[in-house]
């Protein structure tokens, strides 16, 4: 933890920076409101600011912010949006403007597209699919394999090509203020690149027309989607500032079971896995889903990376994974986590921490509805850890890790190999959050 001298500079440089915008506004200059962790000249070229989070470590993160006027683009369609992300292999600087919604579903004339259009050829059919692997004659003992699973792997493969946007290194993605900016039903690649910027944009609806039945996952099956709405794999430097995840309108509620079992056609809001390193996630809402942020794939994923920030993030109507945490150094810090059970999405619990991961949570507000059991906001293997203090439920502090050991054989270790050091913007205490945060954090915000 910060030191109580150096904490007190930081409170007061991050005033100073209010202060100066406010000022800046007053004058008709540049207005850069509840954005005082961004430096630069305007919202396309601003870059993370010195330290803070992981993604500020070393050269830091300043994305797009060089591109020169040809690799400036503004979209609004997912023709457009292809074309300004060029090869995922050339690494030039450039910044893409997201005006209005683009929708992933769609094909290049700007054609709605449905799942039976992706399947169409392929011989894919839920009934025929359900028939061949009905538990009852199909067993429980093997994936599925055969004529219907080439077929619905097949269709899966034509709607990844159409929904997967892969983003090069270098790049900045931002929503254009007023438009509502977003991507509907689409995935953001990230994949062995430095360097990314994704602000101000709302996610929704990432949908997976195609889940997979895989009866050997856990004790009674289940449906696996592909595709979270923003993927990070073997990425480093990377921004998530101020953008909105919900599967809004497509709830998990609203979807049936088929073998006893959901029909999952959500994955993860903003996983981090394969490596993934040096990422901030900064003033983002996640609402409305079950498994939000997973960082790493395994418990294999990667020994030395996976360092992530997570500060300012609302979580509310989200049923686990906040995150699910693996091996890396993580600090998750003035987080608000609102627990009560929206649209259907009944919370599991906040923060996992497995696989040796080091997780440092501090001065979090954790709203807990009454009936709710605090020693379910935890959960782990037995081999990570969760250190950090000033954690609040409902205003009064709460040794988080105390309750859930007292209450589980799986206990959560307190101490952790390493000190956060890239804190900017910390606050001391939590108090405060449930009213600063509804104002400051989503897409929408920023302008
Ligand atoms: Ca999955
Ligand atoms: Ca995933």
């Amino acid at each position: 933890m910060a030191a109580p001298s150096h904490r007190r500079a930081l409170r007061k440089r991050r005033t100073l920076v209010v202060s100066a915008a406010v000022v800046a506004a007053g004058a008709g200059a540049g207005v850069f409101v509840m954005n005082a962790n961004a430096t630069g000249a305007d919202l396309y070229h601003q870059t993370l600011a010195a330290e803070d989070g992981w993604a500020a470590s070393g050269t830091g993160t300043t994305g797009g912010a060089k591109a020169d006027s040809a690799h400036t683009f503004t979209v609004s369609t997912r023709a457009q949006l292809v074309k300004a992300l060029g090869s995922a292999s050339d690494s030039t600087p450039r910044i893409i403007k997201v005006k209005g919604t683009v929708d992933a579903n769609t094909d290049d004339s700007g054609r709605k597209l449905t799942c039976a259009d992706y399947a169409k050829g392929t011989g894919y059919s839920l009934p025929a699919y359900l028939k061949a692997y009905d538990p009852a004659t199909y067993g429980r003992s093997e994936l599925p394999s055969g004529a219907q699973e080439k077929a619905r792997a097949a269709a899966q493969g034509r709607q990844a090509e159409n929904i997967v946007f892969k983003v090069p290194a270098n790049t900045t993605i931002v929503g254009v203020p007023g438009t509502n900016a977003g991507i509907l039903g689409g995935s953001l690649q990230v994949k062995n690149v430095d360097n990314v910027i994704i602000r101000n944009l709302l996610f929704s609806a990432t949908e997976d027309c195609f889940p997979q039945w895989d009866p050997t996952d856990g004790d009674k099956g289940n449906w696996n989607s592909q595709y979270d709405a923003v993927t990070l794999r073997g990425a480093t430097h990377v921004w998530v500032d101020h953008n909105s995840f919900t599967d809004a309108p497509h709830y998990d509620s609203a979807t049936p079971d088929y073998y006893g079992r959901q029909y999952q056609v959500h994955d993860g809001d903003l996983d981090i896995t394969n490596g993934s390193d040096l990422v901030t996630v900064e003033r983002n809402q996640f609402t409305d889903h079950d498994k939000t942020m997973l960082i790493g794939s395994s418990d294999k994923d990667s020994t030395g990376k996976l360092r992530v920030s997570i500060h300012h993030n609302v979580w509310k109507g989200i049923v686990q994974r906040a995150p699910l945490a693996r091996i890396g150094r993580i600090h998750v810090y003035n987080n608000l986590y609102d627990t009560t059970t929206v649209d259907g999405y009944a919370p599991l619990y906040s923060i996992n921490s497995r696989a040796g991961a080091q997780v440092v949570a501090q001065a979090n507000y954790w709203k807990v509805p009454s009936g709710g059991k605090v020693a379910a906001l935890l959960s782990g293997d037995g081999t990570g850890s969760v250190a950090g203090s000033g954690n609040l439920v409902n205003g009064t502090v709460t040794d988080l890790v105390a309750v859930y050991n007292a209450a589980s054989s799986k206990k959560i270790k307190t101490t952790v190999n390493w000190k956060p050091a890239l804190t900017a913007g910390l606050e001391s205490s939590a108090a405060g959050l449930p009213t600063e945060l509804a104002a400051t954090t989503g897409a929408g915000v920023l302008n």
